[in-house]
């Protein structure tokens, strides 16, 4: 109950283009998203994003692409050695198990979608997780770490790892609610509730959060 009060409320708070988007809905565009957004601000990883996709802009040319191309492109999301491996292994090993591309793999069972895309390069718990979400349809919630560091704030949440903190939040968010809350959450992260000083006093969300009423 608490969870989906948070999560309506941010709803209300925040203009909707932030939090029910449909940008990620083609899976290939959302690992290459996501895997540059890794360890990133979101408008580092936009302008890497947008500078690949002006040559790159599918599968078979970012197989076939040069990684040092590759990675002078998308400088702006730091580690582009190590993301630029990531993106043309990933695409080389799609292209090399599914005639169907990623959207063959997101046709299987969750648990066996996210099994297999983990062993893409580049591919953890949360990219997985994002890429099921957001262009995969399905009701789970990615774990990132400001939803790790707000969800465990808030009091939704109580364990020490990702997984655990994400079976938790999927134990009291309602499905239709996860990928809003994801995203809405983030937000909440950025704006307010920052690692080292959250600004609990003017937060909008701090009547309903553990660390604050405690504080
Ligand atoms: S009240 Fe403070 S700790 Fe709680 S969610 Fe808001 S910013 Fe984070």
């Amino acid at each position: 109950m608490k969870a989906k009060t948070i999560i309506q409320k941010l709803m209300k708070i925040y203009p909707s283009e932030l939090w029910d988007f449909k940008k990620l809905e083609d899976p290939f565009e959302c690992l290459v998203w996501t895997i540059l957004s890794q360890q990133t601000t979101s408008k580092n990883a936009e302008v890497a994003f947008e500078q690949l996709w002006k040559k790159f802009n599918n599968i078979q040319k970012l197989a076939s692409a040069n990684r040092t191309e590759v990675s002078k492109l998308i400088y702006t999301a730091g580690l582009s050695a190590q993301k630029s491996n990531y993106l043309i292994k990933s695409s080389r090993e799609i292209l090399k198990k599914y005639d169907g591309g990623l959207k063959a793999v997101l046709k299987k069972p969750e648990t066996e979608a996210r099994k297999e895309l983990m062993v893409l390069p580049g591919v953890g718990l949360k990219t997985a997780d994002v890429i099921l979400c957001f262009a995969g349809g399905r009701d789970t919630i990615p774990v990132d770490t400001h939803v790790f560091i707000v969800s465990r704030r808030l009091g939704l949440a109580s364990g020490k790892t990702v997984s655990k903190v994400k079976a938790e939040l999927e134990a009291v968010i309602p499905p239709k609610l996860r990928r809003f809350g994801h995203l809405l959450l983030i937000q909440l992260g950025r704006d307010y509730c920052k690692a080292r000083n959250p600004k609990c006093s003017i937060c909008p969300v701090n009547k309903f959060c553990t660390y604050y009423q405690g504080i």
